[in-house]
């Protein structure tokens, strides 16, 4: 039985992307693959075996479910780093498994070490440090505490990496505050190497931070939204043309989110269509409904402003996106018919959608409605 939509994975796509990517990060770094919110919504089960055959061999994800995940597909055959949350009782299961994890606080340290001893097996962590986001991250007045434990527990505790996050190197708005963490990074670090700390990865790049301050990529990039071909915001995009003299996108989507149409009807000047009084045809219009609405990941907010592609051409989503469906004013489309594809992210013919694309909303939709496209949406794997 198909389910009302599918999502389609262009291999060819995400290869592209990577190769970009890779050749920009350089092959003296380590490149990981962002795969948290089940792979930005491309789906944890599959998208990490298409990245994998385009050459991908280290993984960050968000929490220890996400790497249990992971670890089902590829065994130790590729490396997993957690960046968040690891369930106390997966804390052995990661040392076990050779699990790379933060560790931004005394608690998760003792964790690490327990669960260390335990096993019999050193706890490959990467240290988080505060540098100015405030969110997770040890602050400078426990560096020592911190180093201290490590250095009596030198075996059982494998320090990989010191890392930080920026706090939104997407916007300009942000500069001086990204600039500020940087320097405290790098004053960090200088403070683990007059102790003598051993050189391990110091690792701070997301993808915005990646394009807009090329420095900050040190011995390890974590990038996520671009390789599935979204740029973190218009700025990032605009300062990467900037740079670039061909002024094309290098990036493809690697998504085409598609369905096709339910029904079709005409309403006359002056009704209403769909609930209540948020869209009234000013001409008399054809109209149709499509099966997809917010339960399965479309947007509300995108209600009279959403756009998809018909027959290659551009349509607008017409009154209040459903739980199930949504209407769309089909007026200038010749003959549409019931079961017409109708594409909701992604490219036909010349036209391609991207969230972004619709004006004013802001890029974080980017982020937030692809992580939302509902786990059980089959994912297809093309080209
Ligand atoms: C999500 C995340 C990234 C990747 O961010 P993108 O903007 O998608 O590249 C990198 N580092 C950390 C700590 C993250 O949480």
């Amino acid at each position: 039985m198909r389910n009302t939509s599918v999502i389609e994975l262009s291999k060819e796509a995400l290869c592209n992307n990577l190769r970009f990517l890779k050749n920009r990060v350089g092959d003296e770094r380590v490149y990981s693959s962002v795969v948290k919110g089940n792979a930005y919504g491309h789906g944890i089960e599959v998208f990490p075996h298409l990245a994998k055959d385009c050459g991908i061999r280290h993984f960050s994800v968000f929490d220890s479910f996400e790497a249990y995940t992971l670890h089902q597909s590829f065994q130790n055959h590729v490396k997993i780093m957690i960046m968040g949350m690891v369930e106390p009782e997966a804390v052995e299961w990661c040392v076990e498994n050779d699990i790379e994890f933060y560790v931004f606080d005394q608690f998760r340290l003792q964790q690490a070490l327990s669960a260390a001893k335990k096993v019999k097996k050193p706890a490959r962590i990467h240290i988080e440090l505060e540098t100015g986001m405030n969110r997770t991250g040890i602050p400078r007045k426990l560096f020592e505490v911190t180093l201290n434990t490590i250095r009596e527990n030198e075996p059982l505790l494998e320090v990989k990496g010191l890392c930080t996050h920026f706090a939104g190197a997407e916007s300009v708005a942000n500069y001086y505050r990204i600039q500020r963490q940087y320097k405290m990074m790098h004053n960090h670090i200088k403070w683990f190497e007059k102790r003598g700390f051993p050189r391990v990865k110091h690792h701070t790049a997301c993808s915005a931070a990646m394009i807009n301050f090329p420095k900050t990529m040190m011995d390890m990039v974590r990038i996520g939204i671009l390789q599935y071909g979204y740029w973190p915001s218009r700025e990032t995009f605009v300062n990467f043309l900037g740079k670039n003299p061909d002024k094309h996108d290098p990036l493809k989507r690697v998504i085409t989110w598609k369905t096709h149409l339910m029904d079709i009807k005409s309403v006359k000047t002056g009704e209403f269509v769909g609930y209540g009084t948020t869209f009234m045809a000013e001409n008399d219009i054809t109209v149709a409904s499509i099966p997809v609405g917010y339960s399965h990941g479309y947007s509300r907010s995108l209600s009279n402003h959403g756009r998809v592609l018909l027959h290659g051409q551009r349509v607008s989503v017409i009154g209040l996106v459903n739980m199930n469906m949504m209407l769309i004013d089909v007026t200038n489309v010749e003959n549409p018919q019931p079961g017409d594809e109708v594409v909701l992210i992604g490219s036909q013919g010349d036209l391609d959608i991207s969230v972004a694309s619709f004006g004013e909303l802001s890029n974080q939709l980017n982020y937030e409605l692809l992580t939302r496209l509902p786990k059980d949406i089959p994912r297809i794997i093309v080209d």
